[in-house]
């Protein structure tokens, strides 16, 4: 056997392609890494000091006037880990070049406009990581299976949002679409988990469970949108997030294999290093008291 590691890089073993049967996936597999625990923890914390170089590179490209920018869209039913992808993965980036933002029920205002008014509102500006927990996805999601809006409404919708992806693709964004996918005992626990502990009541919604008693038409929506948006300009992937280790360690590395693929390197600069290192000698700044500092 070989050594731990990714046998097959992660987005092509975790891409969604024609015919993915999203049933018959094991939502405790790891697909494409060959390791344990043990071993991924370490690898991913790695791999999350790269993604922080290639984001600070990304950063840099905005501000010397670059216009790629990269969207991690995060899908997956409650209890899935979107918050935990966005507390360890994300959290390995610089925030100051992250633009996040979450979807909820939409407000009033945001339903006076069309669905994807407040997603084209959220894109990340050039130089960005943006990452949307929920996304557009939600309007073929809940919209669907909750009845929100006629079926001839949604089923307009898939060829709308990839005509979109590809627009916002065409821009210079590169779209990483990341659907979290847990099992039902899985999140039986995580659910439990929220109501033994007090401290985590606060992200217990009883609203979560009508959404499990759907659990068989919410799959059925996801997999009509694994089957309809994997485009090739905007490939779904698809995460078997029972293990939470493996869920992190596949994002980042998405992302590092995401902002690798923009080829960035550091901007050149203008200023003359050795002439402002002068400069930096030459000023003096005097001491409280008086004496002038070596
Ligand atoms: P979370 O449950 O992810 O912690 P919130 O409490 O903000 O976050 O709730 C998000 C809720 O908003 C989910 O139940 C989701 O289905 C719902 N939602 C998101 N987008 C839409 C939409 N376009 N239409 C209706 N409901 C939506």
């Amino acid at each position: 056997m070989g050594h731990d590691g990714w046998q097959v890089p992660a987005p092509q073993a975790l891409r969604a392609g024609p015919g993915f049967d999203l049933a018959a996936l094991d939502r405790a597999s790891t697909p494409g890494w060959s390791g344990d625990r043990e071993a991924g923890e370490p690898h991913a914390a790695a791999r999350g000091e790269r993604l922080a170089e290639l984001q600070e590179l990304l950063f840099a490209h905005g501000r010397t006037g670059g216009t790629r920018s990269v969207l991690l869209v995060l899908q997956g039913l409650d209890t899935a880990g979107k918050g935990g992808i966005v507390r360890h993965v994300i959290g390995a980036v610089d925030p100051q070049g992250v633009m996040l933002r979450s979807f909820g029920v939409p407000t009033e205002e945001e339903r006076a406009h069309h669905y994807l008014w407040r997603i084209r509102q959220s894109l990340p500006r050039p130089g960005y990581l943006g990452v949307f927990d929920r996304s557009h996805y939600e309007d073929v999601l809940v919209v669907r299976v909750a009845g929100l809006v006629p079926p001839e409404v949604w089923q307009a919708r898939y060829a709308e949002i990839n005509a979109f992806e590809e627009e916002v693709t065409a821009s210079g964004t590169v779209v990483v679409k990341v659907a979290l996918a847990i099992s039902p005992d899985e999140q039986a626990a995580r659910l439990r988990e929220r109501l033994e502990r007090p401290d985590k009541h606060w992200k217990y919604n009883p609203g979560d469970l009508d959404v499990r008693a759907q659990w068989p038409a919410y799959e059925e929506a996801y997999q009509a949108v694994l089957d309809r948006t994997s485009t090739d300009v905007a490939p779904w992937y698809v995460v078997p997030a029972d293990r939470k280790w493996y869920a992190r360690l596949a994002v980042t590395e998405l992302l590092v294999h995401a902002l690798e693929g923009l080829e960035l390197s550091w901007p050149p600069s203008d200023i003359d290093p050795a002439a402002e290192l002068a400069r930096l000698d030459a000023i003096r700044i005097p001491q409280p008291g008086g004496a002038a500092a070596d």
